[in-house]
C-alpha cells in the first residue's frame, strides 16, 4: 500500500515567511498526484510544519509556519480532506516521522511504501525519507512534484535520495500512470530524463 507524504505546501513555504518562488510551479502537479491517489485509495498524509515557540530549528530559519496561524495552512490548491486515510501529520522539525507517531498510523493502514512530494528536496524531504528509510519502507520520489529553495541543485538533491537512501526517482506521470512504463516495470534506478520530456511525450 502507497502512502503520498506532501511536505510542507504550506502558506509560509509558498508565500509567506519562508516563501520559495519554485513551490507554485509544483502546485499543479501536486494537484495530479494527490487526485490519483485519493481515487487509488492511497493514504494521503499532509506534513506539515506545525512550530511552537522554542522549537530549535527556529533558531536557523526564524519564525515560520508557527502552529495555528495562517502561515502553518496547507495552500488552498491542496486542501486536506482528513479522514480515516487522509492524515494531516502535524511536525515541530524536519522529518516526517521525528516525533509525530505517524509510522505507527501507516502501518495500521498497511502502508510499505511512501511516495514524499512536496518541500524542500534537500531539507525536510530528504530528512523524511530518510526517516521511512530506517523504518524499512521503500521511497519513491517524483522529481517534479519536488523542489528545492532556488540556487540549490536540484537534480544533486535527488542523486542524494537516489544514492543514499534508495528513493525511487520518478515522475507524476509516471506514478499516475499517464506515461506507459516499460514492459519490465519501474524505469532504471537514476534513469535520465527531464521532467518536462516526460510530461509533453505522447503515449
Ligand atoms: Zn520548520
Amino acid at each position: 500500500m502507497k502512502a503520498l507524504v506532501i511536505v510542507d505546501m504550506l502558506e509560509d513555504f509558498v508565500d509567506g515567511a519562508l516563501a520559495n518562488p519554485r513551490a507554485q510551479d509544483i502546485v499543479p502537479r501536486l494537484q495530479g498526484l494527490l487526485e490519483r491517489a485519493r481515487a487509488e485509495g492511497w493514504v494521503v498524509v499532509f506534513s506539515n510544519d506545525a512550530h511552537l515557540p522554542g522549537d530549535p530549528e527556529l533558531d536557523v530559519w526564524g519564525e515560520h509556519a508557527m502552529a495555528g496561524t495562517p502561515g502553518a495552512q496547507v495552500v488552498a490548491e491542496l486542501e486536506p480532506r482528513p479522514g480515516e486515510r487522509e492524515l494531516v501529520s502535524p511536525k515541530r522539525a524536519y522529518g516526517a516521522f521525528d516525533g509525530t507517531g505517524l509510522d505507527e498510523e501507516l502501518r495500521a493502514l498497511g502502508v510499505d511504501e511512501v511516495v514524499v512530494a512536496g518541500q524542500h528536496t534537500h531539507i525536510c524531504v530528504r530528512h523524511t525519507a530518510y526517516g521511512a528509510l530506517i523504518r524499512g519502507y521503500r521511497i519513491a520520489v517524483p522529481r517534479d512534484a519536488v523542489c528545492a529553495f532556488e540556487g540549490v541543485d536540484e537534480d544533486e538533491a535527488l542523486e542524494y535520495l537516489r544514492s543514499v537512501y534508495g528513493a525511487r526517482i520518478t515522475t507524476v506521470a509516471e506514478l499516475t500512470g499517464s506515461v506507459p512504463v516499460s514492459a519490465g516495470g519501474e524505469r532504471p534506478l537514476g534513469a535520465e530524463y527531464e521532467a518536462g520530456d516526460v510530461l509533453t511525450h505522447e503515449p
